[in-house]
């Protein structure tokens, strides 16, 4: 018995990286679900590479409206119902405020932050249609604190906090439960372009995070059983809640 067996899911951003460990690791946990990305190519290899009839990868804009429109009625369509929302689709731009380009800071909130609003916005119907349901925004330890270089990032990762906890309050009534998850250092893609960018390459990284209570970067696995658990009934009484996966980084005087 899975935690989330008769459970349906939309994760975005799930290509590869983190949402590419949330996919494969909701299906073990008995989910069906569907995923979407802007990079089709990895999202459908990877969801022929998954078992027949759990998972359906479509293109997935989380900036777009009418994306999300459809999306949701391709999920309610393929599996009859939608349980579950993982807001995961994320992008990170380094560039001080002096010199980053005003696009280039809107293209972080939008994907970020309008991404996720959006996200809750269209799975609130199908999911009050369902009962209840669960939505789990991935926000960051940046939700936290700032740092040099990475306002936008920043920004939007706070202002997840914000939009999960005005959507708990407006969605409890329903049954619908809607929770932040903050990871630190995980091992993806998007975190070795960032070692690239700041400590010349993942082994310079793992020297800064060796440094830490639980001294090494984390595995995508490990944010998944977290997005599992908030996903299933086992969370059943959490909501508007803010859960930190990140070997103890934040937790220390430095940060
Ligand atoms: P990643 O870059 O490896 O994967 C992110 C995925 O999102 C990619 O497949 C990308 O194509 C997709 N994406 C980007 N823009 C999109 C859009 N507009 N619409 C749909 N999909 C889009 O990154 P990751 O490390 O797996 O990050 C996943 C999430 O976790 C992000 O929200 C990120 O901010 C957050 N996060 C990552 C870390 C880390 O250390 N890796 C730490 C904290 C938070």
């Amino acid at each position: 018995m899975g935690r989330l067996d008769g459970k349906v899911a939309l994760v975005t951003g799930g290509a590869q990286g983190m949402g590419e460990s949330h996919v494969r690791h909701l299906i073990a946990e008995g989910a069906r679900l569907v995923f979407g990305d802007v990079r089709d190519e990895q999202g459908q290899t990877l969801a022929d590479s998954l078992g027949p009839g759990c998972a359906r990868y479509v293109h997935h804009d989380v900036t777009n409206e009418a994306d999300w429109q459809r999306v949701v009625e391709i999920t309610t369509s393929t599996f009859g119902r939608l349980d579950v929302l993982v807001n995961n689709a994320g992008i990170l731009r380094r560039g001080t405020i002096e010199k980053m380009p005003l696009a280039e800071f809107r293209q972080v909130m939008d994907t970020n932050l309008v991404g996720s609003w959006l996200g809750i916005k269209y799975v609130t119907a199908a999911m009050k249609s369902a009962g209840g349901g669960s939505i789990v925004n991935i926000s960051s330890v940046e939700g936290f604190a700032g740092t040099a270089g990475l306002s936008a990032y920043s920004a939007s990762k706070f202002a997840v906090r914000g939009i999960t906890r005005s959507a708990a309050q407006e969605l409890g009534r329903y049954g619908i439960r809607v929770n932040s998850v903050h990871p630190g250092g995980i091992l993806t893609p998007l975190l070795r372009e960032e070692a690239a960018a700041f400590a010349s390459d993942t082994d310079g990284a793992a020297k800064v995070f060796g440094r830490m209570p639980i001294p090494r970067l984390g595995e995508p696995l490990e944010v998944s059983r977290l997005v599992a658990f908030l996903a299933s009934d086992d969370s059943s009484y959490c909501t508007g809640s803010e859960f930190v996966v990140d070997g103890g980084m934040i937790s220390g005087p430095g940060y």
